[in-house]
């Protein structure tokens, strides 16, 4: 983090994003010349392997503001807005992405709802093109998500908001590995509110995550997060037990007369046991990993190189 104080910090991740990053320095250098406080505009670079670096360590020569923060590899989304955090200056930190799909100007709106008192200020996003097998699934994500841990989280962009450095103080104490920053924000608490944006169609690119890569990035964030599951293991197992007893005498007195033939139930009944069984290992070994993960205590992303005017 710099000496100097600013108003208010901007963090843009990028991976891959060449085609997007000289617009939206032009679009957003626009919109905050217009309000009267300083700023500046940190640039993470998560391991692109296209041109973009290049692009951003121009932008940053060029401008003062301006900071690009190069990782030594792509560290994901989440550990790139780390990244940034932890090197920002301002009293109100905004993260958003680097395709234009949110709008600069509602960072003025952003900063009003701070300005009445909020120390987080969320943004739900609605999409010009409707995906709708994405949106289906991300509303069935958020519902199991918040049945298996037991919380009220709320559809929010993860990328586009703003939080105050009270809250960031907090927030970059939370020294967990395999971050869930959705459910984080939401576990601290403080005073949040949510706020409605029309998001752009991309500018340049395609998204970063296909179909699948949300799916496993949804399943991660439920086992990061919450050990429902965990218990559900348990309490299922108690009555897998008392059945199999009651399975177990059924059969003993079947045989005691003489009735002792295998049915396609009790194949049926053992097959569905098995795979319960195996479920709950697969499930254990996720939890497993994750605390083999944070044991080891590696950092969420190693700086290669800043870049400064
Ligand atoms: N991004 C990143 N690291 C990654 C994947 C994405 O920094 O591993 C950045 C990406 O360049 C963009 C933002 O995160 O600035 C959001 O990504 P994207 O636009 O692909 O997501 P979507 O809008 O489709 O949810
Ligand atoms: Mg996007």
């Amino acid at each position: 983090m710099s000496d100097e104080r600013k108003y208010l910090s901007i963090i843009i991740p990028f991976h891959n994003e060449e085609g997007n990053l000289m617009m939206l320095n032009d679009e957003l250098i626009k919109t905050l010349n217009c309000i009267d406080k300083s700023f500046e505009i940190i640039l993470i670079d998560d391991g692109s392997k296209d041109n973009s670096l290049y692009i951003a360590k121009k932008i940053a020569k060029k401008h003062k503001e301006i900071t690009c923060i190069e990782l030594s590899r792509n560290f994901g989304q989440e550990n790139a807005i780390l990244a940034g955090m932890e090197h920002s200056c301002g009293d109100l930190i905004i993260s958003m992405d680097a395709d234009l799909q949110h709008p600069p100007n509602l960072v003025l709106e952003m900063i009003a709802k701070y300005e009445e008192g909020y120390d987080v200020v969320n943004t739900t996003r609605r999409d010009k093109q409707n995906n709708l097998l994405k949106i289906a699934s991300i509303k069935l994500f958020y519902k199991i998500l918040n049945i298996l841990s037991g919380t009220d989280i709320k559809i929010s962009s993860l990328n586009f908001k703003l939080i105050s450095r009270n809250f960031l103080n907090e927030f970059i104490q939370l020294k967990e590995v395999n971050r869930f920053d959705r459910g984080l924000i939401e576990w601290l608490g403080f005073k949040q509110c949510y706020i409605e944006y029309q998001a752009e169609m991309r500018y340049s690119g395609r998204s970063k995550y296909t179909f699948i890569k949300l799916v496993i990035r949804g399943l991660n964030s439920i086992s990061n997060f919450s050990t429902k599951p965990l218990h559900f293991i348990f309490h299922t197992s108690i009555i897998v037990f008392m059945l199999s007893l009651i399975s177990i005498s059924i059969v003993f007195f079947r045989h005691m007369l003489g009735k002792d033939e295998y049915s396609s139930l009790s194949l049926i009944l053992a097959i569905f046991l098995f795979g319960l069984q195996y479920l709950s290992i697969g499930i254990v070994c996720e939890y497993l990993a994750n605390i083999y993960n944070e044991t080891k205590k590696r950092p969420n992303y190693i700086i290669k190189n800043i870049i400064k005017n």
